[in-house]
């Protein structure tokens, strides 16, 4: 394995500051989905070693609370310079349990540490503020303060990124917390771990556990000690989630499906159209939440942004992501190339037309995983599972609109509001759209949006909360009112 520092494939949990391994020979593998082979196990720890991690995180905050906020920054630089010094190493992991090119990997581990260094400054800007008093006699003061022991659940889209914009926010604002990653990608997690260990970040303050997700779930959910759990991951899994810390009536952010509508107008710019909605789609192989899954075109523009699209689409290269050529890497499982299908002959049944892809790939003899065609469907309507599901595939339906009202209309009937995208020039419109969009996040003559300086979020089924931005940390903070008679 070309892995320039091979402690860095850690293969038992971070709690702590301790490595643990499972006590009962209980593992969970890791497959690389290009090749269908195992690249390691992990632990499949339950809710005792859980319960460990939340008394270890309670120990833990008194101490890390406490500090200022310029010694928690000097340590989240530290992990932030080591997570940049072995991005190659990081990129390798995250290739080899998830799949996306190597390229997309080294993009997701800056992306990641760009939360670091981000959190590492905003930790210094967490103000409170002096009202002027109602009464004479008195002082009115609101401080913030760290919400406590934090808990984070995480997928596997972004083995990395997904771990560090919460992680990030948490530690910065003087929380201690417990992450568990999926359990397609615990090892570049770990990795994670391995790095924030050698930044010198204290024991207990950051804890990283793999296993059964229902047990580790329902601990975490439980605890009256966990005052926050931050999600990413499908909307049902949210649902259950939120319901199962009802009881314990902790914050939530909750980070969940999507179903991104992207608009093209008659008076776009077509080519750049046409490059945003392949960045906006096939990025992650369609497997990112703010993925395009709906591509809206005006009926002047349809025939032209159709031919340049299709055309744009099959030069995107299939193969290993460890192949420097390749753009396209697999899907992460075998359902993921199901629902794939299942969305592409559904809409073909109901008289949508294939112009591009539509079928599995067998690579060669050794590269047998879970790779699916580019595909582009042209005359895809709203009757069709895939205007109403996210296909989380590398499948572009495109529909065909007239008015701007009624795009507006259909872009908006969905019970998700993470990102939309639309591509015009007319300032009113542009303003007119933007507004009438029901999502937390907007594109406009850009088919990628996230940074770690502004708010992602979504609104709806899409879930609540942001994360990044200076709104990020709000999430980890809770606001104290002094009233004072002097
Ligand atoms: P996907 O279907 O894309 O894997 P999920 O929402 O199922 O998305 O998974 C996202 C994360 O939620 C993963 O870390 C997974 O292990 C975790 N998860 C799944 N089911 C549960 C559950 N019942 N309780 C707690 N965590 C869960």
């Amino acid at each position: 394995m070309p892995l320039n520092d091979l402690s860095l494939l850690k293969t038992k949990c971070y709690l702590n500051g301790v490595w643990v391994d499972s006590v009962d020979n209980s593992f969970i593998d890791v497959i690389n989905p290009a090749l269908l082979q195992k690249v390691a196990s992990v632990p499949n720890l339950t809710g005792r070693e859980t319960h460990d991690a939340i008394n270890a995180a309670e120990l833990a905050l008194k101490d890390w609370s406490k500090r200022t906020a310029s010694e928690r920054s000097e340590l989240l630089k530290k992990w932030f310079v080591l997570i940049k010094e072995n991005i190659d190493d990081l990129a390798w992991l995250i290739t080899l349990e998830q799949g996306k090119p190597l390229l997309e990997s080294q993009r997701e581990v800056k992306y990641a540490a760009s939360f670091v260094e981000w959190f590492a400054e905003e930790s210094k800007r967490v103000y409170g503020e002096v009202i002027p008093q109602h009464q004479s006699s008195k002082r009115l003061l609101v401080i913030k303060q760290p919400v406590g022991v934090t808990a984070a659940i995480t997928p596997w889209n972004f083995p990395a990124a997904m771990i560090t914009r919460k992680a990030a926010a948490a530690l910065a604002a003087g929380c201690t917390m417990i992450v568990k990653p999926a359990p397609e990608t615990p090892l570049t997690a770990l990795a994670l771990a391995e790095l924030a260990d050698r930044a010198g970040i204290p024991a207990g303050v950051f804890n990283v556990i793999t296993g059964d997700a229902v047990a580790i779930g329902n601990v975490l959910c439980d605890s009256p000690v966990v005052r926050k759990l931050s999600f990413t991951g499908s909307t049902n899994i949210g649902r259950l989630l939120m319901s199962q810390c009802a009881h314990s009536l902790k914050k939530l952010s909750l980070e969940l499906g999507g179903n991104a509508p992207f608009i093209v107008f008659n008076d776009a710019d077509i080519d750049a159209a046409v490059e945003g909605a392949i960045a906006a789609k096939f990025r992650n192989t369609g497997q990112t939440c703010v993925c395009a899954n709906r591509i809206y075109v005006q009926s002047e523009v349809y025939k032209a942004f159709s031919e340049k699209f299709t055309q744009a689409v099959s030069l995107l290269k299939v193969g290993t992501g460890t192949d420097t050529e390749t753009t396209i890497g697999p899907l992460i499982n075998k359902a993921a190339v199901l629902k794939a299908m299942d969305h592409v002959n559904d809409a073909v049944a109901k008289g949508a037309k294939l112009v591009a892809g539509g079928q599995q790939l067998l690579m060669s003899e050794d590269i047998v995983g879970y790779f699916y065609q580019p595909t582009v469907l042209i005359d895809v309507d709203a009757s069709m599972k895939i205007a109403r599901e996210e296909t989380f595939g590398p499948v572009a339906p495109l529909f065909k609109f007239d008015g701007v009202d009624d795009v507006i209309e259909q872009a908006n009937d969905t019970e998700f509001g993470l990102a939309a995208y639309f591509y015009g020039r007319d300032v009113s419109l542009i303003w007119k759209v933007s507004e009438a969009l029901e999502y937390g996040m907007v594109g406009v003559n850009t088919g990628i949006i996230s940074t770690e300086v502004a708010p992602f979020g979504g609104i709806k089924a899409s879930g609540l909360g942001r994360e990044g931005g200076h709104q990020g940390i709000e999430e980890y903070l809770e606001t104290k009112y002094v009233c004072m008679e002097i």
